[in-house]
């Protein structure tokens, strides 16, 4: 069969996980398996839309290899437009990589998933800003310290052809343990990249169309799809992010724009109690620039504000 559609189904105590994958498997002949994953935040709409396109448009005649698409990965939260985290535990599944099977469903969704991603070559993981997030187009990867696996997520990080490239550690000022790029790459040996292209919960059309292209680009650099990939677009490079918290909560008045460029010390934006005193100015902690930012003024304690890509290769 080229192609297939499974609802994978686990029963597991007193809930059900299911996981919507499409094996598109090509007739152009031999090339990699990809697989990649969407929804692993529900309400990020941008890279699902793209999959789902993909998997009901492309001609499997044109395609390589095999690509396998887990299209809604946190189907839980999708259904229940729950922003960030599942409804079930709380827990945001991005940071709970590789999962486990402990009887919550967060770690057993993560196991599942990475049971759907082994034997794959390469791993993409789409996202976007979510329903109170804002960002600049940017990719992210895993930086082990093998060069030559770094060098071949870099690689697909620039044909994905987004203007902002960040690398992450295991031991950095943003580090990735519990991410799913992170631990694809560690558990499997392969290249793992995640793509971040619109957000505030929308379906935006341009961001959609961004994420296509360059799953495009990097299936024509992988050997999926024949064909010349476009000319990379002028890129900038980062090798650590540092997110700025609040201490309290509160009313938070922002005071930047994503992608702006801010030194250490700029003023970023003031946190408001409920009775109009300021109780805290928020300010760049380092040089660098914004890659996203919280767009709610609704502030928990320790509430995200923003993160700034560090300069860096
Ligand atoms: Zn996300």
């Amino acid at each position: 069969m080229p192609k297939t559609k499974e609802l994978l189904s686990f029963q597991y105590d007193n809930f059900k996980i299911e996981i919507p994958v499409v094996t598109l498997r090509g007739e152009g002949g031999d090339g990699p398996t990809a697989a990649i994953t969407a929804g692993i935040h529900g309400c990020e709409y941008t890279g699902i839309f793209s999959l789902l396109k993909l998997a009901s448009e492309l001609d499997l005649k044109k395609l390589k290899g095999t690509l396998k698409l887990i299209t809604i990965a946190s189907l839980d939260a999708f259904e229940k437009r729950n922003m960030f985290v599942s409804p079930l535990d709380g827990k945001n599944p991005n940071r709970y990589f590789p999962g486990a099977q402990d009887g919550t469903f967060t770690n057993e969704l993560n196991f599942r998933l990475m049971q759907a991603i082994q034997g794959a070559d390469y791993y993409l993981d789409l996202h976007a800003g979510d329903l109170v997030e804002a960002l600049v187009p940017f990719t992210l990867f895993h930086k082990s310290g093998d060069n030559e696996m770094d060098g071949k997520a870099l690689a697909i990080a620039k044909h994905y052809n987004l203007p902002n490239i960040c690398s992450s550690t295991t031991g950095g000022k943003w580090a990735d343990d519990g991410t799913t790029y992170a631990n694809v790459a560690k558990a499997f040996n392969i290249p793992a990249v995640i793509a971040e292209v619109g957000g505030f919960g929308q379906l935006d059309a341009k961001a959609v169309e961004i994420h296509t292209e360059g799953l495009f680009n990097v299936f024509k650099h992988m050997g999926n799809i024949e064909g010349t990939p476009q000319p990379f677009i002028e890129q900038t490079r980062f090798n650590d992010m540092v997110w700025l918290y609040t201490k309290n909560k509160g009313f938070y008045y922002n005071e930047i724009t994503i992608g702006d460029e801010v030194k250490k010390g700029d003023r970023m934006g003031t946190l408001f109690n409920y009775f109009g005193d300021v109780v805290e100015t928020l300010t760049a902690p380092a040089d660098g620039r914004v890659l996203f930012r919280t767009t709610s003024p609704a502030m928990t304690e320790k509430g995200l504000i923003a993160g700034i890509g560090i300069r860096g290769e």
